[in-house]
């Protein structure tokens, strides 16, 4: 492994602070981010200075103002430290300059958030999230916003439902006795999965090219079947690769801990120490631009796409999600005593409430157009949301609904088995691979993330519906009958949350057809598209949710849903205008190849013939089709409505695409190897092993 002494010495974390940082103005800074305050001049100044001489030292000519706009890639303006003074260059960068920015905002989607006249937008530091150097710049992780003040990106809404849990959380925590605690954290790690192929074979690919999917190929008769690539050695290239990824993410303190193959062919998996949500996200985008940036390096593409092979797995990014507070607590410990346990009990049952009261949200915010692939598919959680809670916790659950509260005594946890709930399997024994909210010990698993995605975006929601569930957890421990003894009220409350939301815990096998009808008898709703999730956005009960937390106004959740159907539509389309021209360029040629060199064998057997008739007319439905593909795709701007135009993609495009695949994926592993000279799916799966 790396040495420790190289860990993190590319960020500019606390450590470096204290070391570099004259001392009052360090001891200014711990106050101030205690206390969630403002900067001063003098000591943003200071630290200004601090961290450019520090990244000179590092080779550094450049600083950005680093942030996460709604397209859900980074972003970032290069400016240089060198100003002129009196005529001559000088090394220079203010307090100023480190606390606002003023990028052209006029780039980046704002769902007319932003009329012209007021496009200006202005970034301003996160010092909750360490400045670190990439690629010789500095960058300074930002938030994004309007003139106004209008939220105009992904992570000041994520800061906003970190404050909004850490609120409720902490009366919770305090009511229940505990007054050191004085503010609860979100953390998170983000597992991530992607494929790598061969750079040559990518660039003959126009399909992975323009949209990070194949649109077309068939499967080999070898996918992974005989799961051996997730056993097997890992190809002497990857591995290089693996290391170059590993020692970078080291300097930039993100302790990568596993790397393994996945299920797929040529799928792998990088899953970082977790870390507060927020630097968990800003690390997962590094994460993310780091695998692309390397896997070029090796004459390799890194695919983050959910879905890139069809009858392959997709890939995801698990969100293990916990709450811990200031003095160390992990929230989802069922920890050593029944105090401890009650306390827990609690904050699981928020989290059921949470997530039966707003699957659809959930379902949402886990998807971008390219989940639709994956949600359902073979491996990946369902688009039905549910939660497994393992045997021992579910059981308790339900003892404690059929006693009734009357009957408690002082000591009453003791009666239903729980003196301690240290016990609990903190390993993989009791886990449900298949379930889309596990809880695997001491955290909650969503599996149900894109893995292309900006975490941001399901964890502001996570937070924010833990938060609500919280808040009316902690009215009621306030106002309660038994509120002179909260964990007699507390089990109270447990069972009013477990009587009302049970119907969200499944256990079984979240693959099979039986679920799909079991929660359809439960109520639980099956969405099956992230277009269809979207008006869920729009409903009144979400707008008032997000309000009351002091997430979004009203008008910018309006614009993220303009956002998010612009960006379905947009991405549809692409896809949908590459696939046709895939036809023309390359299926249909293919074809013609073919049949070219079956009619050069001269006189045909009448075997030969059919085959020429068949392909022939595989031939002249494609390009009936493809013309009436042609005529959807055009339609589509003829809507009044974003999510009209999103409806008519996902009902008229995408279908005609879908059948049209299939059509040529049914005769591609008939064709004469002669005949294709694109990189067919066996090439993209193991070109890596040489
Ligand atoms: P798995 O068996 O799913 O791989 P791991 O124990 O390896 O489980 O953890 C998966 C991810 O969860 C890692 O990124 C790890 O850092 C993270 N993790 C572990 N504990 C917590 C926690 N309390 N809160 C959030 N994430 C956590
Ligand atoms: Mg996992």
């Amino acid at each position: 492994m790396f040495s420790l002494s190289e860990f993190g010495t590319k960020v500019f974390n606390e450590k470096i602070m204290k070391e570099k940082l004259p001392s009052p103005v360090y001891k200014k800074w711990i106050e101030t981010m205690e206390k969630k305050d403002s900067l001063d001049r003098v000591t943003a100044d200071a630290i200004a200075h601090a961290m450019k001489e520090w990244a000179l030292e590092h080779n550094c000519t450049h600083y950005c103002h680093w942030f996460q706009p709604l397209t859900g890639l980074t972003a970032e303006k290069h400016d240089a430290f060198i100003d002129i003074k009196g005529g001559e260059p000088i090394l220079k960068f203010s307090g100023k300059s480190l606390i606002k920015g003023e990028p052209d905002a006029s780039s980046f989607p704002n769902g007319g958030l932003r009329s012209t006249f007021e496009a200006r937008g202005y970034t301003y530091w996160d010092c909750s999230s360490p400045a670190f150097i990439h690629d010789n710049v500095l960058c300074i992780p930002t938030i994004f916003v309007g003139f106004h003040g209008e939220t105009l990106d992904m992570k000041w809404p994520l800061l906003k439902s970190i404050d909004a849990i850490s609120k409720q959380a902490t009366r919770i925590v305090n009511a229940f006795g505990d007054k050191d605690v004085t503010s609860v954290t979100p953390y998170i790690g983000l597992e991530q999965e992607y494929f790598l192929v061969d750079r040559e074979l990518f660039l003959k690919r126009e399909d992975l090219f323009l949209t990070g999917k194949t649109l077309f190929g068939a499967l080999p008769s070898k996918g992974q079947e005989l799961e051996d690539h997730y056993f097997g050695a890992i190809p002497a290239r990857v591995h290089e690769f693996m290391k170059d990824v590993n020692k970078t993410l080291w300097e930039l303190g993100i302790y990568a801990k596993s790397e393994h193959n996945e299920v797929a062919p040529a799928q792998f998996e990088l899953a970082p120490i977790f870390n507060t949500v927020n630097v968990a996200v800003d690390q997962n985008q590094t994460i993310m631009e780091v695998l692309q940036k390397t896997a070029l390096k090796h004459n390799m593409v890194c695919l983050l796409h959910e879905k890139p092979f069809q009858g392959v797995n997709g890939s995801g990014k698990h969100n293990n999600w916990s709450l811990i507070t200031n003095t160390g607590v992990n929230l989802f410990d069922p920890g050593k005593d029944p105090h401890d346990n009650i306390q827990f009990l609690v904050f699981a049952c928020a989290l059921i409430q949470a997530v039966d009261d707003h699957q659809t949200l959930i379902r949402m915010a886990s998807s971008n157009p390219g989940n639709d692939f994956r949600l359902g598919a073979n491996e990946a959680p369902p688009a039905i949301v549910s939660i497994f809670l393992g045997q021992t916790i579910e059981n308790l659950l339900n003892q404690f609904m059929e006693k009734q509260p009357k009957t408690y005594e002082k000591n009453s946890l003791n009666e239903f088995g729980i003196s301690s709930l240290s016990y609990l399997p903190h390993d993989s024994s009791d886990r449900n691979r298949t379930s889309p909210v596990a809880f695997t010990g001491n955290k909650f698993e969503f599996r149900m993330l894109g893995s292309s995605m900006n975490a941001a975006h399901l964890n502001v929601i996570i937070n924010t519906i833990v938060a609500d569930a919280l808040n009316d957890i902690a009215n009621k421990l306030e106002n309660h009958k038994y509120r002179q003894d909260k964990r007699k009220a507390a089990i109270d409350i447990c069972i009013e949350i477990m009587k009302k939301h049970k119907r969200i815990l499944f256990g079984g096998n979240g693959y099979s057809d039986e679920w799909i009808k079991e929660a359809q008898k439960r109520g639980l709703p099956n969405i099956r598209t992230f277009a269809e999730s979207l008006k869920i956005l729009e409903e009144k009960s979400t707008i008032e949710l997000f309000m009351r937390h002091n997430i979004f106004s009203k008008e910018e959740l309006k614009s993220r849903v303009d956002v998010l159907y612009t960006n379905y539509i947009n991405v549809r389309l692409i896809e949908s205008r590459t696939f046709l021209h895939l036809v023309n360029a390359v299926m249909i040629p293919t074809i013609i190849k073919e049949i070219t060199m079956i009619n050069a064998m001269g006189t045909a057997p009448t075997f030969l013939k059919r085959k020429v008739e068949f392909y022939n007319s595989v031939m002249i439905e494609l390009s009936e089709q493809s013309l009436k593909l042609e005529d959807a795709i055009s339609k589509t701007s003829e809507f009044e409505t974003k999510s009209e135009a999103a409806m008519h993609v996902l009902k008229e495009v995408i279908p005609l695409m879908e059948n049209m695949r299939e059509m040529y994926d049914k005769i591609e592993n008939k064709l004469a190897f002669s005949s294709i000279d694109y990189p067919t799916y066996k090439d993209l799966f193991f070109g890596l092993n040489n």
